[in-house]
């Protein structure tokens, strides 16, 4: 067992970490440990996590009140104590806007599974937590639902990333390899396509999974070919708005997003064959635009060629016109 010192150094060793990796910008994101009962150490509020010292972090109650330290504690601290009161195997969280995992946040798009072997051993199915105001219970709640099927990395709807772990390191490391797998996963996209495994493969990992007894919610004899999750990412987007999507039964996929707005998730639907849709440029839709292709990216590309000519038309017009006005 490490001394509270030892952990105040790991703390900062940590947030230097998250710094240099981009995960946080700023003063953002935020790193906690339980120390024992109703005692856990946490970052300072407005304080850069890659030039942290020892003597800055501070203890605070199971409640979230400053115990100890001279710079007052996260404001995000309610976050991290909703796990640590859920969750009696984790010892440490880490919050951080790792840029390419919060970009399927923000797009409300759900992280595909089955794909890289480690990531599903050592992360499983990520959920999108709805979106709240950060700072407050309800902020903090939002993630519940997900640490009750024992999810140890979250993304936060137009926010961020909240990984856990028993260690610091491992907290961390779910973070990292969450990003990393984010960042993978849009460059084979630029690539190709995206192949995931097939079930058996998957159920040979969550087998692995099982014997490091790695909790994961697949892991219950389940059919892991009806798990597989969300694939809207791999089968591309549409321009045509799509209803609001909401969880499934297994309490799968984002939340509703940013209450009372219409979300911009579940817009990626695979084009029916020979269906055809109209180009959208600039949020309305082209007059006689129609048909131009069974490809969002086609049909986009060519109104914009068709627009971008009408303009360089209508300037061309105007400055023969103020040409003309001046003889
Ligand atoms: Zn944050």
């Amino acid at each position: 067992m490490l001394s509270e010192f030892e952990l105040k150094k790991q703390i900062c060793e940590i947030g230097r970490r998250m710094y240099e990796k981009g995960f946080v910008a700023a003063n953002d994101g935020n790193i906690s440990c339980r120390v024992g009962r109703g005692r856990y150490l946490c970052t300072p509020t407005l304080m850069s996590k890659g030039f942290l010292k020892p003597a800055d972090i501070a203890v605070v109650d199971d409640q979230g009140r400053q115990l100890e330290g001279s710079l007052p504690r996260t404001s995000e601290i309610l976050l991290h104590l909703e796990i640590f009161h859920e969750l009696s195997e984790i010892n440490a969280v880490c919050h951080a806007h790792p840029p390419y995992a919060t970009a399927f946040a923000v797009a409300g798009i759900d992280v595909p599974s089955n794909i890289l072997p480690e990531v599903e051993i050592f992360i499983g199915q990520v959920p999108i937590a709805e979106y709240e105001t950060p700072g407050g219970k309800r902020f903090a709640q939002t993630i519940l639902p997900h640490l009750r099927r024992k999810a140890n990395t979250i993304l936060l709807a137009n926010h961020g990333a909240v990984a856990c772990g028993k260690t610091l390191e491992e907290a961390y490391f779910h973070l990292e390899t969450l990003d990393m797998y984010c960042r993978i996963l849009l460059l084979s996209k630029e690539v190709g396509n995206i192949r995931q495994l097939p079930p058996e493969k998957v159920r040979e990992l969550l087998d692995i999974k099982k014997r490091l007894g790695i909790a994961d919610p697949r892991v219950n004899g389940q059919e892991v070919a009806a798990l597989a999750g969300s694939d809207e990412f791999l089968r591309g987007f549409s321009t045509r708005a799509i209803a609001q999507h909401t969880p499934d039964a297994n309490g799968h996929g984002r939340g509703q997003g940013i209450a009372g707005q219409p979300s911009q998730a579940g817009q990626a639907q695979p084009m029916p064959p020979g269906q055809r849709f109209p180009a959208v440029v600039a949020g309305r839709v082209l007059p006689g635009a129609d048909g131009l292709g069974t490809s969002s990216t086609t049909a986009r590309r060519r109104a914009f060629d068709d627009e971008a000519e009408r303009i360089v038309q209508l300037v061309t017009d105007r400055i023969v016109q103020l040409g003309g006005s001046g003889n």
